[in-house]
Parts: C-alpha cells; sequence; structure tokens
C-alpha cells in the first residue's frame, strides 16, 4: 500500500471494519515492508511541569478544572530533567520526551525548554517535546535547539472534538502542527480512543492524520486512561479488539510512520499488546509511569518483550563519542559537567536490557 493523503473517512471506516483477520494480515503484512516486526522502538515520557492547566480536556487529570487530587509542580530544573535522561538512556530509551502541561509556553518557558532539548540531546537521545500550543517562532527555537520531535495530537475526530475539548479549537491544533512543519521538527501526532466516541470518529481521526503531508513520523495512539475526577471517568470501555483495529488501519494509512501504543497499556493484557504489535504498532513509552498516569513499567515490558522474541531499537550515535555540555544559565550543577556517551555504551545497554539479568533495572 502506498503513501495516501487523500483518505476518506467512508474508507477509513471501511478498512477498520474489514474482516478482522484480512485486516491484521495485510497490516502486518505492510508493516514488514518498512519495519523490522521484532523490534520496537522505546521511549519516556517525563512531565517537567505537572497539573494546573487551563485547558479542559475531558480526559486529562492534569487540567485545573478538576478535582483529581492532582499536586501541582512548576517546571523542572534543567539538571533534573538531564538527570531523569540519563536513566532513561540507561534503560533502553533511544527517544525522551518532556511534557508540560501548558496552553500554550511563554517565550522564556520555550528558552528554558530549549536549553533541556540541547543538554538531552547531547546525550545522544532523540527528543520530543511536548507543551502546547506553539508560536512558529517558538517551534523555530526549539528547532534551532535540535528538537527532533514535537508531539501535538489531534486526539479525535473533528465531530466529535467538541464533546472532549471545549478550550481550544480543531484548527488551533492544526495551527501547531503547521508551525511544528515548518520547522523542520518531525511530528508526533495521534489521538485517543476509548472516549465514548464512535468508529466513524475513530476512522476521522485517522483520516486527518493521513492527510497530513507529509504523514507524522510518530503516531501515538492512546486507550483512555479513565482518571477519576475527570469528566470521562465512567465512559463505557471501548471493546479491545477496536483498538488493535484502529492500529491496523493506522498502520495501513500512515505505512511510513512509527505507530506508538502509548497510554492504556497497564489496562491491557499482555495478548492484547501483542495483537497490537502484530497489527503494526512498533514503539512503547518505558517506565512505570506516563505523565501522570500508570505504565505497566520497566520488569513487566522487558518479561514481554522477551517472550515475544523482541527487543529495543538502538539509539543510532555517531561512531565518534558524542560529548555535550549543558548551557543551561540556570543550572551551574549541569552547565560544568560534560556528558560523554558512546555507541558501545547503549549497544551493551540494550544488551543488558535484552537479557534477563537483574543488574540493570529497566
Ligand atoms: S491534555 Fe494537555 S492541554 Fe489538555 S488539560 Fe491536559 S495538560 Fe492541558
Amino acid at each position: 500500500m502506498g503513501i495516501r493523503h487523500d483518505w476518506t473517512v467512508v474508507e477509513a471506516d471501511a478498512l477498520i471494519g474489514r474482516a478482522f483477520h484480512d485486516l491484521l494480515a495485510e497490516a502486518h503484512e505492510v508493516h514488514r515492508q518498512t519495519f523490522d516486526p521484532q523490534v520496537v522502538e522505546a521511549a519516556i515520557l517525563l512531565s517537567i511541569k505537572t497539573g494546573a492547566c487551563p485547558e479542559d480536556c475531558a480526559y486529562c487529570p492534569q487540567s485545573s478544572k478538576y478535582d483529581t487530587g492532582l499536586e501541582p509542580e512548576r517546571l523542572m530544573a534543567t539538571a533534573d530533567i538531564v538527570d531523569a535522561a540519563r536513566n532513561a538512556l540507561a534503560s533502553g530509551a533511544t527517544r525522551f520526551c518532556m511534557g508540560a502541561a501548558w496552553r500554550s509556553p511563554t517565550d522564556r518557558q520555550v528558552a528554558l525548554v530549549a536549553d533541556a532539548v540541547r543538554a538531552v540531546g547531547g546525550l545522544g537521545m532523540e527528543t520530543c517535546a511536548t507543551l502546547g500550543m506553539l508560536t512558529s517562532d517558538q517551534a523555530q527555537r526549539l528547532a534551532e535547539a535540535g528538537l527532533d520531535f514535537y508531539n501535538h495530537n489531534l486526539d479525535t475526530s473533528p465531530e466529535f472534538y467538541g464533546e472532549v475539548i471545549t478550550t481550544r479549537t480543531y484548527e488551533d491544533r492544526l495551527d501547531t502542527l503547521a508551525n511544528v512543519r515548518e520547522s523542520g521538527v518531525k511530528l508526533c501526532c495521534g489521538g485517543i480512543v476509548g472516549m465514548g466516541e464512535s468508529r466513524l470518529d475513530r476512522a476521522g481521526l485517522l483520516v486527518q492524520l493521513a492527510r497530513l503531508d507529509p504523514h507524522p513520523e510518530s503516531v501515538p495512539i492512546n486507550l483512555l486512561v479513565q482518571v477519576p475526577g475527570t469528566p470521562l471517568y465512567g465512559t463505557d470501555k471501548l471493546d479491545p479488539l477496536e483498538l488493535v483495529r484502529t492500529i491496523a488501519a493506522a498502520r495501513l494509512m500512515m505505512p511510513a510512520s512509527v505507530v506508538r501504543l502509548s497510554a492504556g497499556r497497564s489496562q491491557m493484557t499482555d495478548e492484547l499488546q501483542a495483537l497490537c504489535l502484530h497489527a503494526g504498532a512498533n514503539s512503547v513509552f518505558l517506565g512505570d509511569r506516563l505523565l501522570t498516569t500508570p505504565n505497566p513499567g520497566n520488569d513487566h515490558d522487558r518479561d514481554l518483550l522477551d517472550r515475544l522474541d523482541t527487543t529495543l531499537a538502538v539509539v543510532d550515535l555517531p561512531t565518534s563519542t558524542a560529548t555535550s555540555t549543558c548551557t543551561n544559565a540556570t543550572d551551574s550543577a549541569v552547565s560544568h559537567v560534560p556528558v560523554t556517551v558512546t555507541r558501545d555504551t547503549v549497544s551493551t545497554m540494550a544488551a543488558q536490557i535484552r537479557s534477563t539479568s537483574s543488574s540493570v533495572e529497566m
């Protein structure tokens, strides 16, 4: 299946609704044409600024509109972010994602995150940030800092969107995506299923993603994590096979994109996750937290990936050592510590993670 940007909702709906085994067989075949099905990309997502967000996303415990008992936290110091990135690298993650609960950051906040991006990139990791809406100029600042990916999800179809968020429009989101694209930073953009939307809405989301030209390099598909206190708590649970169908359709509609099985893995069986990986997902978040919600944890993931004969992707460092000095003026503890990472170091880490030895905590 070639790269297309002219998908219609009718086509996508028919794709998701195909005979299950036919859908999975084709999705897996397309997956194999571009990717090694035994390799999974691993990322770590860290909440660098938590809660007190003025937006009203009905699924989100970080919204200030809902009482979920979450304690807001200010923007982390760059030194602490870099420490967390080092731990992520040691756990086998190749990408470090920094999430901040902002509607739209100020220029000063972008400058602080840009410092963290430079420092984390210097470790030899891919960097990703999700900070809310960005202006064209802010996207450019992050690009100059070396940001690899920017995450900004469309969440759902344009038709269902108003049921979930009222404080910013679908167009606002598309504008940020365009600003990021223009800056040269790669796009991480996906959505959430299980919010009470219909299959037609899931098709509508995939069509919006597939109409982006080029397709987002990374497409996270999240299963709603129902948090008490949020409006979507108590929503009827989605049939898990609909998640598999959605991932298979995403693989077919965006054959060259990395599809990430994101939030909600803690409530999935291993068998369901295996089906999702078979259907075309090839990326997960490691760690026991995803921003503020639970994630399976590294011991569990190591065991599951071993049972699936799957290995983690290894970061592609330059053959020479990668050396970086963080230049964050606000944190001298980091600013004078050069960080040296070699390809061998990373390969060794990945090998340790693949083994069942307990010497490395994933
Ligand atoms: S999803 Fe993001 S923008 Fe929406 S309330 Fe949560 S932190 Fe704010």
